[in-house]
């Protein structure tokens, strides 16, 4: 794989979560503000209850007031409280409903992007790790930074009421939380850069954790493990992960106990100790504060020393999902610098001629050429297959031709014109295919073959299901296209076989014959060999004036197309018609006798 030139930006964890902020308001725009204005009334009635009504109340009591009074007064603080609980209550529940809302929206978006990024990008090894980690951003980190922003500017106006109370009984007294705010966000902000290594040099071995829990899971897996041995390695993977994060974990938990340590006990121990002795010092020596001042002072003080934590740990968690959503944002934005442009470029028009030009392409930035300088011609309705043993470069070809792969070398024209400059959905419109690797949905027969939801065309689906040769078994099952593939998601669905899978694959080649060109890349691998012979004659018959471009490692059917390529090493050696090639006894002509005598010995045999 090519270098994927990533952006490596500045994980700026205040930009981050500005991003998450914009990303949230276009699904909910009130969440946020709902969530702030909970806490701000929530933890100032705290500052009000706990700090200033205790103060209010020790001096009423001094005074020897009006029990009248101090019971009305008590009242009134019981109903704002009563108010202050029903809001909470309304907001959680504002959260529960919303939160799903937001979710998906996000998880959309991912999707949606998922589909922009080309071909190169998703293949290289990386890609897996950046993509579930932006899933798990979406899931985990958006609705703890939006609950976080909320507790957050709670403490942040619990603390300034707080401050203001303290001030108004003594201005020193600011000394002790502004010490007290400076320590907590200074051991926040290390404390976060140092959670964030520990977690970057974590994630390594979780992926591979995750990769060997997905192994022992994944039915593509279950055969061969039970087969072979394999699973005593992929187990040994396991292991040494585990133990590699025991040793990651291990070897950060000495710093971060005494990241604990001196914010918890250390340094706010100092403070409250400091402020009792400051202010005792004023009521029993200077005597110029009462109790009651006593009392609400020390009360601020410690509740100042409560918030800073709350703040602390709350700003410490905001820089914590902040960052992390780096992985979210990367995957959302230094991705799409490189996606494709689906509103651009020009319009294709029907295929007159299609241009292969010094075409040279490889999978690493300086690595092997796995095409080398391959240039050829099609024209309109010229059926034309490539062969070749693995690893010549046939699939390669296809997929810079299907406009997959865009980092190549050289050209490829339509009519002339450079498929690059094309709009991409148009000129995917043009093209329809059937890979090697296709993949089937567990979903209906009928959605495997339109490959959309649209399955109206319930007669076009069926012939086409007919000419790729699958038809007799479909028709005969109760629910017939409409049954599901496979049985993951519906216990009726059906079981194919892999050939029999080929031929619904296939379908989708007979149901979309509007396209102008047609690859093809060993569609029919699977099927027994007079299947195979049936679904070519069909498809040259269904696509007599149609450009198609074919490989199949079956020689025989290569004989059907009028110029077949021999590619080797990422060059096509030969190029001609069957006739041509076996005339002129090279790579063709000794690979066809190779695999006719194989056909003669089993003939014989049988
Ligand atoms: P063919 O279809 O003729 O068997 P391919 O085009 O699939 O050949 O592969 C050509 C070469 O490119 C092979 O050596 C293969 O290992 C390599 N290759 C194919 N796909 C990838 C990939 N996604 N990443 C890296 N190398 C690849």
């Amino acid at each position: 794989m090519r270098n994927d030139g990533e952006v490596k930006k500045k994980n700026n964890v205040l930009k981050n979560i500005q991003y998450i902020v914009r990303m949230v308001n276009e699904y909910d725009s009130k969440i946020i503000v709902f969530g702030m204005i909970r806490n701000a009334l929530e933890k100032g009635f705290y500052s009000f209850f706990f700090v200033y009504f205790i103060m209010f109340l020790y001096d009423l009591i001094e005074q020897e007031s009006n029990y009248t009074f101090i019971s009305i007064f008590l009242g009134a603080v019981c109903l704002a409280q009563i108010g202050v609980y029903i809001l909470s209550n309304q907001h959680d529940y504002y959260v529960q409903v919303n939160t799903p809302k937001i979710v998906q929206g996000i998880y959309l978006k991912i999707f949606k992007q998922a589909l922009l990024i080309p071909l190169e990008k998703v293949e290289n090894p990386e890609y897996y790790g950046k993509y579930t980690r932006a899933l798990d951003n979406a899931q985990n980190s958006i609705m703890q930074i939006v609950s976080l922003l909320g507790d957050a500017f709670g403490q942040i106006i619990r603390l300034c009421l707080l401050i203001a109370i303290a001030i108004s009984i003594d201005p020193i007294l600011l000394l002790f939380p502004v010490l007290c705010i400076v320590n907590s966000v200074i051991v926040s902000f290390i404390r976060s850069g140092v959670e964030y290594r520990q977690r970057k040099e974590l994630s390594e071995y979780e992926r591979k954790c995750g990769y060997c829990k997905r192994v022992f899971y994944e039915r593509k897996y279950a055969q061969e493990l039970r087969l072979y041995k394999i699973g005593d390695k992929v187990t040994d993977l396991y292991q040494n992960s585990i133990f590699e994060l025991q040793r990651i974990r291990k070897s950060y938990l000495l710093r971060l106990a005494l990241f604990e340590i001196w914010d918890k006990f250390m340094l706010r121990l100092c403070l409250l100790v400091g402020a009792c002795i400051y202010l005792a010092y004023k009521v029993i020596v200077l005597k110029v504060l009462s109790v009651g001042e006593f009392a609400g002072a020390m009360a601020a003080i410690s509740n100042v020393s409560y918030c800073t934590g709350f703040l602390s740990y709350y700003l410490g968690e905001l820089f914590k999902q902040g960052a992390d959503c780096y992985n979210l944002i990367a995957y959302m934005e230094d991705e799409s610098q490189d996606c494709i442009k689906e509103n651009e470029g020009l319009d294709s028009f029907p295929l007159q001629r299609l241009d292969i030009k010094n075409l040279k392409y490889s999978y690493e930035k300086n690595g092997t050429l796995v095409l080398d300088d391959v240039s050829f011609a099609i024209n309109k309705g010229e059926k034309i297959a490539i062969a070749g043993y693995n690893g010549a470069g046939k699939t390669t070809l296809v997929k810079i031709l299907l406009g997959l792969y865009k980092e190549y070398e050289g050209k490829v024209f339509w009519n002339g014109i450079s498929i690059g400059r094309f709009n991409t959905k148009k000129y995917k419109k043009c093209v329809n295919s059937v890979l090697q690797d296709f993949s089937i949905y567990e979903l209906s027969i009928a959605n495997n073959v339109t490959m959309s939801s649209s399955v109206d065309e319930k007669e076009k689906i069926a012939v086409a299901l007919k000419e790729a040769g699958v038809w007799d078994k479909i028709c005969k099952l109760p629910k017939g296209i409409e049954s599901s593939v496979t049985k993951e998601l519906d216990p009726e669905g059906v079981n194919f076989s892999g050939g029999e899978l080929q031929k619904i694959a296939l379908a989708r080649i007979f149901y979309n014959d509007n396209a102008d060109l047609f690859i093809l890349d060993e569609p029919t691998s699977a099927m027994d060999p007079i299947s195979e012979f049936n679904a070519y004659k069909n498809l040259f018959r269904k696509l007599k004036d149609k450009t198609m471009l074919f490989v199949s490692h079956r020689l025989l059917t290569c004989t059907m197309a009028d110029r077949i390529l021999m590619m080797d090493h990422g060059k096509i050696v030969e190029q001609g018609s069957h006739e041509e090639l076996m005339k002129l006894n090279g790579k063709y002509a000794e690979m066809y006798r190779i695999q006719s005598s194989k056909i003669n010995s089993i003939m014989r045999a049988m």
